[in-house]
């Protein structure tokens, strides 16, 4: 049986059964043994009865001195009642719909069980404790028990045994993935003990070992995975540009460049003047200019004859970029396409034929750019706008367009800089640390209900005084479930009922993109007053007119999120605020909140964010740039994080790593751990 046989392979598991373990994405063996726990419960310490406290968890030796009796309450509901005692004490036992326990459970005898005594002080009792005999070996007492994500059908002790099959299975199929040499300096077992610890620790020390050594091995891997691309790419050469003369440019701008933008500039043109392709991550708190850097990169690769091509993760900013940097490439004399998934079939067309023929050399677009048929004459440049949005694979499958072309991604999410390391690992950094002058900081403001019409008033003065303003809601429609501000309802309310006077538009992720563009322009062009939206308008918007941002239920977002959001104020000359509804009253959250209102600091708020929530939470549901990883956390294990990339550096600088015996099997993970980016060992 190979480690990547069909769970099938295991007796007991058909077809229904394997369906719902690929609901916990195991399909494999290999993908059972590496189901590890979520957590353990600790029934190793005995207890007497007399010492048992209500809600604990407790591990006890007994014997039945009463029952057991099962009793038929009403139709789907047995009662199997018993008492057990031990020289301390008696204790009553009561088990739901589990007549089976009566004969399992004899009258005189001892047992093991593990429960949790339930009740007040006058009526203690316990419900459904497991059970073993003391001669039995100890499967559900006695030991450190492995507690499992489950699912629909699948309970931990059902997953307990399939794991425990899978083991038994093809433990020794298990390749060690860490040369001897690594494990002996950074003192981990060895892959086999690993996995079985895991599974089922016999301490909490040897527990502990394994974890270390898991978690070592997951960053190990994927830091070398990182080392082998970004040295596979260093050895690809392409075609300097002969052409860095930025003048014509720097002319063209209605602004100077601030010192930052300028720096990063340099920096791409170096790049550019290199040789081989160049792998940047342009990293700048909102409004930092980040498309001006991408504007001067795109216009160096047009200037020098070859194609650019600049992905934005939704057609709004898409449509955004395309317009303010026509206006701006039309003064080179230089033209730039939109393709985006509403952009009509002849278009299209006549797009992609451009782009084939190389008469096309900018184009703008969402992922529709990443399609089969968008075929480039020669793509030398790609530019990915809020990269954590994109995933490795995405970033890699636009590459593939062009011969080894320049990459810029570009973030405006300040990513802490521990998390840089693993999401961007493989790029150079280039931060824009400066805003662009004459920018205020957004006052921003908590407020409960009771501060509502004072707020009315407020975005009516910011209206009458000819600007614009955001209002955020959480949801998109009325939802029964909960109380949250839904951007329809809202929209209508603030239409019909506060601001007949006004221009009130609605903003969302579900109108079509015909739609979102169309309600965009006007919002752009200052034919509404106020825009009622969701968090599409988080990313990238721009409209310098927008003074107030105000953000309906704040504490269901987060607050790198609320950053992002208050960032589409504050980017003209008028004085802008921030304000942030909230009923919660949890005072993590209200201070979270308060935090937040005191900075301005993109970086603090990113790094406080991170700590609160996860790196999961952190980029939001859909994750996308970040590797999931089984045994490691990536807020809690950052000290085996640079530990591991050491190791991994020190093992590839070595030429002799290539026999040893772990190689073959690290290359093979590894390409599975990049399963979908481009093959990196060739
Ligand atoms: P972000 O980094 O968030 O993507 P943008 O590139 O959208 O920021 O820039 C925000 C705003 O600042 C835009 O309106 C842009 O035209 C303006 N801007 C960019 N650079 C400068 C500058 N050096 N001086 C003045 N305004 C600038
Ligand atoms: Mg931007």
């Amino acid at each position: 049986m190979d480690l990547y046989s069909p769970v099938t392979v295991l007796p007991g598991i058909g077809p229904s059964r394997a369906k719902q373990l690929a609901n916990l994405g195991i399909e494999t063996l290999y993908d059972l043994v590496a189901d590890f726990p979520r957590t353990y419960e600790d029934r190793t310490k005995f207890v007497s009865i007399n010492q048992m406290e209500l809600g604990v968890p407790a591990c006890f030796e007994a014997w039945v001195i009463r029952g057991p009796q099962t009793a038929h309450i009403r139709k789907g509901l047995d009662l199997t009642k018993l008492t057990v005692a031990d020289n301390t004490g008696r204790l009553n036992l009561v088990f739901f719909n589990q007549p089976y326990v009566a004969d399992q459970l004899r009258y005189g005898e001892t047992y093991i069980f593990y429960g949790t005594v339930e009740g007040d002080y006058t009526r203690f009792q316990m419900v459904n404790p497991v059970h073993e005999q003391p001669d039995q070996p100890p499967v559900l007492t006695r030991r450190i028990m492995p507690v499992y994500n489950l699912t629909a059908g699948i309970n931990n002790k059902l997953l307990s045994k399939c794991i425990g099959q899978a083991m038994d299975a093809c433990v020794q199929e298990l390749p060690e993935l860490l040369p001897l040499a690594v494990r002996q300096q950074y003192q981990l077992c060895d892959c086999r003990m690993a996995y079985q610890t895991i599974h089922n620790p016999l301490s909490f020390e040897a527990l502990e070992n394994a974890k270390k050594r898991l978690i070592f091995e997951e960053f190990f891997l994927f830091s070398a995975g990182l080392e082998l691309m970004r040295s596979r790419r260093k050895q690809d050469t392409v075609a300097p540009y002969e052409d860095l003369d930025l003048q014509f440019f720097h002319d063209a701008l209605p602004f100077h460049l601030t010192g930052a933008q300028e720096k990063a500039i340099c920096e791409i043109a170096a790049d550019f003047g290199k040789g081989t392709p160049m792998n940047r991550l342009l990293q700048g708190d909102v409004g930092s200019g980040k498309t001006m850097v991408a504007a001067a990169a795109a216009y160096l690769c047009v200037k020098n004859g070859r194609q650019v091509a600049f992905m934005a993760p939704t057609e709004i900013l898409a449509e955004q970029h395309c317009q303010s940097l026509s206006k701006l490439f039309a003064a080179f004399g230089m033209d730039c396409a939109l393709l985006t998934g509403s952009t009509s079939a002849p278009e299209k067309r006549h797009i992609k034929a451009g782009l084939l023929d190389g008469s096309i050399s900018f184009v703008i677009g969402t992922h529709a750019l990443l399609t089969e048929d968008v075929q480039f004459q020669d793509l030398s440049l790609v530019i990915a706008d809020e990269q954590h949005r994109f995933g490795v694979a995405q970033r890699a499958a636009l590459s593939q367009k062009g011969k080894s072309p320049h990459l810029l991604v570009m973030s405006a999410t300040p990513i802490p800089r521990t998390l840089a390391l693993i999401v961007y690992g493989d790029l150079d950094v280039s931060i824009l640390d400066e805003l662009p002058p004459g920018r205020q900081t957004v006052d921003t403001f908590l407020v409960g209900e009771s501060m509502r019409a004072r707020i009315n008033a407020f975005i009516r003065k910011h209206a009458e005084a000819g600007n614009q303003v955001y209002v955020v809601c959480p949801a998109v429609e009325e939802s029964e479930l909960d109380s949250l501000k839904s951007a329809e309802v809202w929209a209508e309310t603030l239409q019909r009922v506060v601001f007949p006077d006004l221009r009130v538009g609605l903003l969302h992720g579900k109108l079509k993109a015909a739609e979102k563009e169309r309600v965009m322009g006007q919002f752009s062009n200052h034919e509404l007053d106020v825009l009622v939206a969701t968090t599409v308008i988080e990313v990238g918007v721009d409209v310098p007119n927008a003074t107030l941002m105000v953000i309906e239920n704040a504490d269901r977002f987060g607050l790198s999120q609320l950053h992002q959001l208050r960032g589409r104020v504050g980017r003209g000359p008028d004085k802008s605020f921030c304000v942030l509804f909230t009923n919660n009253k949890n005072q993590d959250t209200i201070g979270r909140l308060k935090a937040f209102c005191k900075t301005n600091d993109g970086f603090k708020i990113a790094e406080a964010d991170l700590a609160i929530r996860g790196p999961g939470d952190f980029f939001g549901s859909r994750q996308h740039g970040l590797p999931q990883f089984k045994a490691a956390s990536l807020t809690l294990d950052l000290e085996v994080l640079k530990e591991a990339r050491e190791a991994a550096e020190t093992a590839l600088a070595d030429p002799n790593y290539v026999n040893d015996p772990t190689f073959p099997a690290m290359q093979d993970r590894i390409r599975n751990l990049f399963r979908e980016d481009s093959n990196i060992f060739n």
